[in-house]
């Protein structure tokens, strides 16, 4: 048994924009009666407080049965985050530049360690406010690590997300509509476990 969830990170906001637009967002979710207004204890990570289930929560998922978890809520995170998908190893990255798929786990899920080496440091480099570049092995290129795409989208580097603790899965349609929200804005939805 571990916690379930949804994050839909917006790729697109920018470290100016990303306060006022979660906030905006959120009062649209309140006001629809996704979410609660008042944060509890709902939700894993980020100081834990969150915001439960809404009345209307049931619009924005497949099932509507209520969660029955103590963990049940929406946290809202701004600012550089590499958003991931918890447990298992991500399988291969993808090159912005090249499309080059670099692989970086064998025939038997064992994590490539070499093939992490143009990687060092990058997340780390881009939280802190760099550009945090990846030189890649394929196209000898580099761009910033916001840029690569992850298999399953493991990761997603971002200034906004959204991340729904134990929701029954998200329809596609409150993914889209939450797009729209946000400005339309790309968004990449990952889901995970912790
Ligand atoms: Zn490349």
């Amino acid at each position: 048994m571990g916690d379930w969830f949804q994050t839909v990170v917006d790729l697109d906001a920018t470290d100016e924009e990303a306060p006022a637009l979660g906030d905006r967002v959120l009062a649209r979710l309140v006001a629809e009666g996704i979410v609660e207004a008042a944060r509890t204890d709902c939700v894993l990570g980020g100081g834990g407080y969150g915001y439960p289930p809404g009345p209307h929560y049931a619009k924005a998922v497949e099932d509507p049965a209520p969660v029955d978890l103590w963990t049940n809520g929406l946290a809202v995170a701004t600012g550089r985050t590499v958003f991931d998908s918890g447990q298992g190893d991500v399988a291969a990255a993808v090159c912005p530049l090249c499309e080059g798929d670099i692989r970086l786990v064998d025939e038997t899920w064992q994590p490539i360690d070499d093939a992490w080496d143009p990687f060092a440091g990058t997340f780390d480099d881009w939280i802190e406010g760099g550009e945090g570049l990846v030189t890649c092995p394929a196209c000898t290129r580099a761009s910033s690590i916001e840029r690569w795409t992850w298999e399953d989208d493991y990761f997603a580097c971002g200034r906004l997300g959204f991340t729904f603790w134990n929701w029954a899965e998200l329809t596609p349609a409150f993914v889209r509509d939450l797009g729209h929200q946000l400005g339309g804005h790309r968004t990449v939805l990952l889901q995970g476990k912790l």
